[in-house]
């Protein structure tokens, strides 16, 4: 059966091996996937007491338009109810983007590496992708500017970028915004905004006032802990949630996932806790990785992205033998890097001691 030709040329996501695959495979007790950046820490236990105890009415289709979680959405972030969207994911969000407002003759303009699923959907949708190589790791924004045509539809940004880190400061993205034309819409694509510390201004959110041409990606998946719910959502003008909605399928999100939410961004500590020890980790191994001098680039999320002395395909393979799932960055359009969710204390440990034995090797080798 034929599709539509340009699914030729593109492949269905490839899901890194399933945790019980590899244990068989290399007869491991035990594996730690560091490979997704996921919550290492699970998720709120007032969400798990509402799951274990309320699921009540599952024959009954969720409230379409998410009602609880848009009102709860647009106290925290004190926008309007319309000038939300929501998603089975903030993958979904980008889906609908690309189907809302891409097609055949227009183009769009993103980096290079940056998360895969803007470029896919695009494809899809039969527009023209412009690609502009990141310079260590943040996003050339001059260049990117110079990009824009009449053609161009979507700009996608994401800050901090997976899988380098790099963040657009508040600054730099009004800055870039004054300059850009407002035919273009903007995607700023924040999944790790709840990372970010405290002296990044974070509101991008108060530039939606002056800016109709902008929209902001969350996600519950990463801070919150619940990738496996599906649940993102985008702000914006009306003008585009409206769009958005057209494309939104009724019932996209689960009457679950709608429920975990609410309970999750409400249980701020935690967010803290989750948080508290991320920084701890990464502060920690940046030092072991300064000590046995692999560069890295710098963080404000849960993942690291670390310079390899050799591929990252091998290193990624080292890993698995003993144990440990992470991103070769071959995979990711970095080479002789692997990308590292920052996991819990006593597995970085043990990451520690691997890597390092892995580093005696190279070096006798070199
Ligand atoms: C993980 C991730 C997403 C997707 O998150 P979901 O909400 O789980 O779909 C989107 N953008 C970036 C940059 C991510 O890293």
């Amino acid at each position: 059966m034929e599709g539509k030709p340009v699914l030729e040329q593109l492949s269905a996501y490839k899901p890194g091996k399933q945790v019980k695959d590899i244990q068989n495979e290399y007869g491991l007790s035990r594996i730690v996937k560091l490979a997704s950046n996921e919550n290492p820490y699970g998720f709120s236990k007032k969400v798990e007491t509402f799951l274990t105890d309320n699921i009540k009415e599952l024959n009954i289709y969720p409230d379409g338009n998410a009602g609880e979680l848009r009102k709860t959405v647009a106290d925290k972030w004190q926008v309007t109810e319309s000038q939300l969207v929501f998603g089975s994911g903030s993958d979904e969000i980008v889906q609908m983007l690309c189907r809302a407002f891409l097609a055949p003759g227009l183009n769009t303009v993103m980096a290079t590496p940056t998360f895969p699923q803007y470029r896919h959907h695009a494809l899809i949708e039969g527009a023209e992708v412009k690609e502009v190589p990141t310079i260590e790791g943040k996003h050339n924004l001059e260049q990117m500017l110079q990009m824009v045509n009449e053609n161009t539809k979507i700009m996608w940004l994401c800050s901090p970028n997976n899988p380098t880190g790099g963040i657009i400061s508040k600054n730099q993205l009004h800055e870039f915004m004054l300059k850009c034309p407002k035919h273009v819409l903007i995607v700023l694509d924040e999944a790790y905004y709840e990372y970010l510390s405290k002296e990044f201004d974070p509101s991008a959110i108060t530039l939606l006032s002056q800016h109709k041409n902008l929209i902001i990606l969350r996600t519950f998946s990463k801070a919150y802990g619940l990738a496996g719910l599906r649940v993102g959502y985008g702000i914006a003008d009306e003008s585009v949630i409206s769009k958005l909605n057209v494309v939104r399928g009724p019932f996209n999100t689960s009457s679950i996932a709608q429920k975990a939410a609410v309970i999750a961004i409400q249980d701020e500590s935690f967010l803290d806790e989750t948080l508290g020890y991320n920084v701890e980790v990464k502060h920690d191994f940046e030092k072991f990785l300064d000590q046995i001098k692999w560069g890295y680039y710098p963080t404000e999320t849960n993942f690291i992205l670390v310079k390899t002395p050799i591929s990252g395909m091998e290193v990624f393979d080292f890993l698995l033998k003993r144990g440990f799932i992470v991103r070769p960055g071959e995979l990711l359009g970095c080479p002789q890097t692997v990308r590292i969710t920052l996991g819990q204390k006593d597995d970085m440990k043990e990451l520690q001691r691997i890597l390092y034995e892995l580093e005696q090797q190279v070096s006798k080798e070199r």
